[in-house]
């Protein structure tokens, strides 16, 4: 009989659906991925290489891996290891996908518009396809579970807010989690043991999020009810005054609609200089241009605003940790969030901040208080270690809230 060592990653999204098949044998499970790959422009046109739904997707995903010599029937699959976006207050753990779950999933679906439908669709084609296999489902928002209610509860009239289900739940779960550990392990911590190491992850790709982690447990993040709070992002505005919606809606006539638009899709670095890449911003900076300076200042002004506002939220800080497409390529981001503040104990070595390199690594001088790194995220190997522990039973599991 062949070993099922392998796990089949799903992120299914509303356009697109990525996958990565990973084998977990061998001293570093993840080392070999025999495949992977990105179906793209789900519901376009055929003629303009889309494919009509997220079945169509699915069964091009198992065309490609049988094109490699890893079909979906192949026998040394384990599991399916779906990303799912909003677990709300139900799902704070992985969990195995049955008929009752994805049930659960639906209801979750008005918290998460446009995420969860997506990941529920390639869920039950997942589960058409190889019926026989287990899926387990992997939420964004179950890292943060273990925040303290006067850090998820904001301050609102109670009984609305829990009408609603108003609270913050935080995303990017699944990288603050792997990032943490990689970064206590980096530090020579034991990753599942790490004490009480205190460590600030911030998580800056074309979405971006902070959180703060004591003893391997989650105590703040800056995403709320949806990931629109908290840091400037490629194109979210992160933190505003909420009465700017009253005042859109009422003085620029817009509908809710249009403001869920504005600030989700055009506001942010798009919004303030029209490019949402930190290369172009970049580039544009190096020709003098003004408008991607003032973006970048923006954008590096709330990083440090949160950095500050952790180190006070968890008292002492041992480590600080970069990561997502700009945390861990853009020197000059790092370089600018944490300038000056020598007085939190942060400084900067540089020479390290400017090498680059693919290894997690340590950027801060020796004589820094906090080590500050550089932690590439790797998302679809920590679905992979959370559905195969599941699947197997044990293993590393996150620590329980309570
Ligand atoms: P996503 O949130 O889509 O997963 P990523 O973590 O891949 O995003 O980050 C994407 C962003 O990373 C890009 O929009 C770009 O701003 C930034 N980025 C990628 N490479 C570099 C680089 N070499 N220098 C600066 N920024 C980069």
């Amino acid at each position: 009989m062949t070993a099922q060592t392998r796990v089949l990653v799903l992120n299914s999204g509303s356009s697109s659906l990525k996958y990565q098949l990973i084998d977990m044998t061998g001293p570093t499970p993840g080392a070999d991925r025999p495949a992977r790959g990105i179906v793209e422009r789900i519901g376009e046109p055929q003629a303009r290489g889309g494919v009509p739904d997220h079945a169509a997707a699915l069964r091009t995903v198992g065309e490609e891996l049988a094109a490699a010599g890893h079909g979906l029937d192949s026998p040394d699959l384990l599991a399916i290891g779906h990303r799912a976006v909003h677990g709300g207050t139900r799902f704070t753990e992985p969990v195995l996908v049955d008929d009752g779950v994805l049930a659960e999933m639906e209801k979750l679906v008005p918290l998460a518009p446009l995420h969860n439908p997506a990941n529920i669709a390639g869920i039950r084609v997942a589960r058409e396809l190889r019926p026989d296999l287990p899926q387990v489902a992997v939420f964004d928002t179950a890292f943060h579970a273990t925040l303290p209610e006067h850090a998820w509860r904001y301050a609102l009239d109670t009984a609305t807010a829990d009408a609603h289900a108003i609270r913050r739940y935080g995303f990017h779960g699944t990288s603050h989690a792997y990032v943490s550990r990689a970064t206590a392990r980096l530090l020579g911590r034991d990753p599942a043991d790490p004490g009480d190491f205190h460590v600030i992850v911030l998580h800056l790709g074309n979405g971006a999020s902070v959180s703060a982690v004591a003893g391997g447990r989650c105590v703040e993040t800056s995403m709320g009810m949806t990931p629109l709070e908290g840091l400037v992002m490629g194109t979210r505005s992160g933190d505003l005054d909420p009465a700017v919606v009253f005042h859109l809606a009422r003085e620029a006539g817009m509908d809710t609609d249009a403001i869920d638009t504005l600030l989700n899709k055009r506001s942010g670095l798009v919004g303030l200089c029209g490019d949402n890449d930190m290369r172009e911003i970049g580039r544009r900076i190096a020709e003098g241009d003004e408008r991607a300076a003032l973006a970048f200042d923006v954008y590096v002004h709330r990083i440090r605003k949160y950095v500050g506002a952790y180190t006070a939220v968890l008292g002492r800080v041992d480590a600080l940790a970069f990561t997502a497409g700009v945390g861990e390529n853009s020197a000059a981001v790092r370089e600018a969030s944490l300038r000056g503040l020598g007085g939190l104990g942060i400084e900067l070595d540089s020479v390290r901040n400017a090498v680059r390199g693919s290894a997690p690594r340590v950027v801060s001088a020796p004589s820094s208080r906090v080590a500050v790194a550089v932690v590439p995220t790797d998302e679809e190997l920590e679905i992979a270690t959370q559905t195969r522990d599941l699947v197997r039973g044990g293993g590393s599991a996150p620590p329980p809230p309570g």
